[in-house]
Parts: structure tokens; C-alpha cells; sequence
């Protein structure tokens, strides 16, 4: 009944305030259940090279919510960050990136490789610890894995983030910068840690066509990113335009809804073996 009056009427600040923390509160015992009955399920988008083949897969979390269905990250994940169970949640994540891709190297796919969001709660020595464990559990060649991180993480802590990264580096590991672009570091800043690539936010490559600062940021960031021998990936190509755009541009990867959705594992496979069968077909050519 409360709530019936509360909209047609204007809230106080504090009953508001109070909502928020016990839906919060509440959210975290819900998260904190949902991992022990196994609730999260990863699902895999598939990137693409300049030639169109398919060549790592960004594994992405969900929620099996009982009752709401499939929940987007945007719906827990800040909350697992703000709790600390966000450092749980990570290790089943790159525990089922893992456990996949050893399922696709054993049904003869050529190997791609398998990113994995990395948030600042999870990036200290635990993570080394838990990154050599998974590749020894599941028999990951080291190459294979990559972690993506925040330009953030960076900021924090620079001298602790370099030693992190370098003693995950000796694994083979390699690592990209998400979303960049909409932090507050510089290429040459950047420059300082070991970095593979760079996957340039979906906010810039969304208007290419249209907003001529978008095309001159990407067009920025993928010459100095070359020139200081950085791989770049564009995120959330959604049009050929803006495909054909960044190619031109000799970007190195690219992903989004145009070339591939997230995905459960079920359907990936048909897709992969679509492309190794037109490999193979181009090949006999
Ligand atoms: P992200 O790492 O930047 O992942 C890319 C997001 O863009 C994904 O959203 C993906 O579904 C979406 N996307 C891909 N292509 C397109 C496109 O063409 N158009 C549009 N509009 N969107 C596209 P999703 O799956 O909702 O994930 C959101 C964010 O949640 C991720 O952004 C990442 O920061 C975080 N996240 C997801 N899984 C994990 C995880 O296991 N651990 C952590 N720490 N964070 C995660
Ligand atoms: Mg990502
Ligand atoms: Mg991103
Ligand atoms: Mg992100």
C-alpha cells in the first residue's frame, strides 16, 4: 500500500535512500545463493580478423535467474564489485572459459583464443595463483588466454599492476585495454605495461558515419596503437559501414552484433565449423 501512494506522491530523500540499501542488501544474499546453486552461465562472442575468420571469443557472464530469466551483466556485475564476490564469480568464469575451450580443442577446432573480463577486485596475487592453476587444470597453452582490463585498474596502482602483469605475461597470457578510450590515460602512458591490444569502446565506433570527432578518435587511436606495436580491436560493429570504415583503417579485429553475437557454447560450434569448412573449401581452390 506504501508503495501505491509513494507514485503518485513525492519520496523523501531518506525512504528512498533506505530502498536503495536494502534492495542492495538483499540483491547480495540473492548473488551470494545464486553462486552456490551454479546460476551463472558464460556465453561467447565470437571475434573476427581483417580475412573474416573467426580468432578468440570474448566469454561473457549471465545470470540464470530462477524467476527473471537471463540477466545482463549490467544487472549484477556492480554490485559483485561492490560486495567482494565479484573475485568468485571471476574464478568460474575464467574456470568455464577454460573448461570451453579445452572442449573445442578436443573436437579439432583450430584454436582461437578466450578473453576474460578482469575487474580491479580480482587483480592481485590470487589471480596469478589462479590463472597458472587453470592452465594447468585444463591444459591451456598460456597463448591462448587473454585478460581484459580498465584503464583504471592502471591508475590504481601502476608499479603493483605492472608486477601483476608481468608475472602473468611469463604464463604466455596476454592482455588488452577494454573500453578504451573512455578513461583518462594516454597511449604513451599505457606504454609502460604489457599490452597486447587495445579494443576501442563501442561509444566511438557506434557513429562513425555520422560524427566526424568519433571517426578522428578511432582514426587517432589505431595509428599511434600501430605505431607503438599495439594490436587494436574495435567493439560493437554493428553495419557494414562501419565495418569497411575501421578496415580501411586496418584495424586488426573486430566484434559486435554484425559479424557475431553472445552466444551459448551450443551454438558456437556449428559456427566454427562453418569457417573451417570454407577454409578448407578456399584452400582446395
Ligand atoms: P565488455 O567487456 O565491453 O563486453 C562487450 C559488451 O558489448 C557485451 O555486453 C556485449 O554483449 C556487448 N556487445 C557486443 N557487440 C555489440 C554490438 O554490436 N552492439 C551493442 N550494442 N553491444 C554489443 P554484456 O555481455 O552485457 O556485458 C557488459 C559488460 O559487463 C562487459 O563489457 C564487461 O565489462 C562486463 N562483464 C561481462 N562479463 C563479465 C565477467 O565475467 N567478469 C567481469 N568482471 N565483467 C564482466
Ligand atoms: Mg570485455
Ligand atoms: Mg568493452
Ligand atoms: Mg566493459
Amino acid at each position: 500500500q506504501a508503495k501505491r501512494q509513494g507514485r503518485n506522491r513525492a519520496v523523501p530523500f531518506q525512504n528512498e535512500f533506505v530502498d536503495g540499501v536494502s534492495r542492495r542488501v538483499q540483491l547480495v544474499a540473492e548473488l551470494r545463493r545464486a553462486l552456490e546453486r551454479d546460476e551463472f552461465v558464460p556465453v561467447f562472442q565470437p571475434l573476427f580478423d581483417g580475412l573474416d575468420r573467426p580468432v578468440a571469443l570474448e566469454t561473457l557472464v549471465r545470470w540464470r535467474h530462477p524467476e527473471r530469466g537471463l540477466l545482463l551483466p549490467g544487472e549484477f556485475i556492480p554490485v559483485c564489485e561492490e560486495s567482494g564476490l565479484i573475485v568468485e564469480l571471476g574464478r568460474r568464469v575464467l574456470d568455464e572459459a577454460a573448461r570451453h575451450y579445452r572442449l573445442l580443442a578436443d573436437a579439432g577446432l583450430p584454436a582461437l583464443r578466450v578473453a576474460v573480463n578482469v575487474s580491479p577486485a580480482q587483480f592481485n596475487d590470487d589471480l596469478v595463483n589462479h590463472v597458472r592453476d587453470t592452465i594447468k587444470a585444463h591444459r591451456l597453452p598460456g597463448d591462448v588466454l587473454e585478460l581484459e582490463i580498465t584503464e583504471g585498474l592502471l591508475m590504481q596502482d601502476p608499479e603493483r599492476a605492472i608486477e601483476l602483469m608481468r608475472q602473468i605475461v611469463d604464463m604466455g597470457v596476454s592482455f588488452s585495454i577494454d573500453d578504451f578510450g573512455t578513461g583518462y590515460s594516454s597511449l604513451a602512458y599505457l606504454k609502460r605495461f604489457p599490452i597486447d591490444r587495445l579494443k576501442i569502446d563501442r561509444s566511438f565506433v557506434r557513429d562513425l558515419g555520422s560524427d566526424d570527432d568519433d571517426a578522428a578518435i578511432c582514426n587517432s587511436i589505431i595509428g599511434l596503437a600501430h605505431a607503438l606495436d599495439i594490436r587494436t580491436v574495435a567493439e560493437g560493429v554493428e553495419t557494414s559501414m562501419q565495418l569497411d570504415w575501421l578496415r580501411a583503417r586496418h584495424i586488426d579485429e573486430v566484434q559486435g552484433y554484425l559479424l557475431g553475437r553472445p552466444m551459448p557454447f551450443e551454438e558456437l560450434l556449428p559456427l566454427l565449423m562453418r569457417h573451417v569448412e570454407r577454409a578448407r573449401v578456399a584452400a582446395a581452390l
